[in-house]
């Protein structure tokens, strides 16, 4: 069974699992601007792509594995009717493709038709499964966001939008941006945590939820701001506005560092900081606090591009020691040494781990010119299992490198996420199991080194309080089974709902 697989990059490194768009216009379809919302979303989720539309008197859907580009025809475009709708890109769970837990998920029940996309991880899932299962509801996936939509459905047998969807926020525990369309109205949420990333933004004749900026850039509409943590947002009909409810708020946030580092486009806009200027400034960190002297400075192409880049300009400015370079100190040079293969990816499976050790050389080729009898540092974002960077450095030290010093712009992962991201298991986690001196001697580079989680917090102008580092500390700020919290969180106590006669 295939173990691995990645959208144009080649690491072993962390993967999102979805992203999420909702559209409201004024009398255009909602289908084509989804469709490129998803394009401008691909790379959070390469499984399966889906559209709902509602055109005021019916829904719409279509869902597909595969990428967007291969999920959906013309006629199929044509098809999805209605001003308002939503999409969803996911990615597959390690090891599974599975064609039932593609969204977005749609359901018709008595109060009306309901879709939703989700971005995120319930931690209460299976409770909140097992109490409405005793009540009668009966479930086509495992998935959680099926979950949510029964719960949503359930309480819309006696509340409004608003308030069917507070009392499930009020139930559910864990991570979540939701773009859900109920009839021909579409809102989205964030988790009152707001560790999964959601903007608004305006269009000429409407109004977008997204899971990125991106996807507003790609449709010339503007970024309005963020969704807040724990608010609704109600996208009007025919495109006229919005509304905000703010329905829950926590005195913390637990802002996803990684969707900085890692998982967002470097052109997105999170948190009102844009993605590549952070991962710039992550750069100009990572050399304050373990710069070395080389003679070039490097990237992992595509990823450790922006650290590279902020690393190369810090080094030209300062000495390693921190002190102001001389005159005729011509500091480091910033070069691509490593040429990616870039029809060498989406697809490319690895079913065995000599096959995966094998795939930076089908990815990688090294411009030996550029390296050749030199002292290289390269850069990148992250290391998991560690198999990546032990090929990033002997193809480096094959191709005449003298020194490959490896700087890594995040801190060693040593959790897993239980938030919606496939990060490995402990045991496969290299960081989980040696220290920073172990994996440098198992990478075989001349010096290892990692950002120190200060050193992120302060790039993000944020407290540590503030975001979740349960990937990096091992503490987490929900409250999940067998691990610690870094917070005073609890889950809500499940099993209170009274059984409804009505056929929901
Ligand atoms: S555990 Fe790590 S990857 Fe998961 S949500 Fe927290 S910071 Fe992000």
């Amino acid at each position: 069974m295939p173990q691995g697989r990645d959208f144009g990059g080649y690491t072993d490194g962390p993967t999102e699992k979805c992203g999420v768009v909702g559209i409201s216009l004024d009398d255009r379809n909602a289908a084509r601007p989804l469709y490129y919302s998803l394009y401008a979303l691909q790379h959070r989720g390469q499984e399966s792509a889906g559209i709902v539309t509602h055109d005021g008197f019916q829904q719409h859907s279509h869902v597909e594995m595969g990428l967007v580009g291969d999920a959906f025809s013309e006629n199929d475009l044509d098809s999805l009717n209605g001003a308002t709708g939503i999409g969803h890109v996911r990615y597959p769970t390690a090891g599974s493709v599975n064609s039932c837990c593609a969204q977005p998920f749609s359901v018709s029940f008595k109060s009306g038709s309901l879709g939703l996309s989700h971005n995120g991880n319930l931690v209460n899932a299976d409770e909140i499964r097992e109490e409405l299962e005793n009540l009668g509801h009966a479930f086509t996936s495992d998935g959680d966001t099926e979950v949510i939509a029964h719960d949503i459905a359930r309480n819309l047998l006696d509340e409004d939008l608003i308030r069917a969807v507070k009392r499930t926020m009020e139930r559910i525990h864990g991570s979540y941006s939701l773009a859900i369309m109920h009839d021909d109205v579409v809102i989205g949420v964030r988790d009152p945590q707001g560790n999964r990333p959601l903007c608004i933004g305006e269009l000429e004749d409407g109004y977008v939820l997204a899971s990125e900026s991106a996807v507003i850039d790609t449709l010339d509409g503007e970024l309005i701001r963020d969704v807040r943590p724990g608010e609704l947002v109600v996208l009007e009909r025919g495109g006229a506005g919005y509304d905000s409810y703010q329905l829950v708020q926590e005195e913390n946030t637990a802002h996803c560092f990684f969707e900085h580092v890692y998982f967002a486009r470097p052109d997105s806009i999170i948190d009102e900081k844009l993605v590549y200027e952070v991962r710039r400034e992550l750069g100009r960190q990572l050399w304050e606090e373990s710069g070395v002297e080389s003679d070039v400075v490097m990237p992992v192409p595509d990823s450790g591009r922006a650290f590279a880049s902020g690393y190369a300009d810090a080094a030209n400015e300062t000495t390693a020691t921190g002190e102001p370079r001389e005159e005729d100190d011509t500091g480091v040079e910033f070069a691509e040494g490593l040429m990616k293969n870039r029809y060498v990816g989406r697809t490319f499976i690895m079913p065995t781990q000599d096959e995966r050790e094998r795939a930076v050389r089908l990815k990688l080729n090294p411009i030996k010119s550029t390296i050749e009898g030199k002292t290289v540092t390269i850069i990148d974002d992250s290391i998991v299992r560690g198999t990546t960077s032990m090929q990033l450095v002997s193809l480096l030290k094959d191709a005449g490198a003298e020194e490959v010093h490896m700087r890594i712009g995040a801190p060693p992962i040593i959790a897993p996420c239980y938030m919606g991201i496939d990060m490995a298991t402990r045991d496969e986690l290299i960081a989980a199991n040696k220290s920073v001196a172990e994996i440098c001697e198992t990478i075989e580079a001349d010096s290892l080194a990692y950002l120190s989680i200060d050193a992120v917090a302060s790039a993000l102008e944020r407290s540590r309080a503030d975001l979740c580092l349960g990937c990096v500390t091992g503490e987490y700020p929900y409250d999940i089974d067998g691990e610690t919290t870094d917070r005073d969180v609890s889950r809500p106590d499940i099993g209170t709902q009274e059984p409804v006669t009505a056929d929901d």
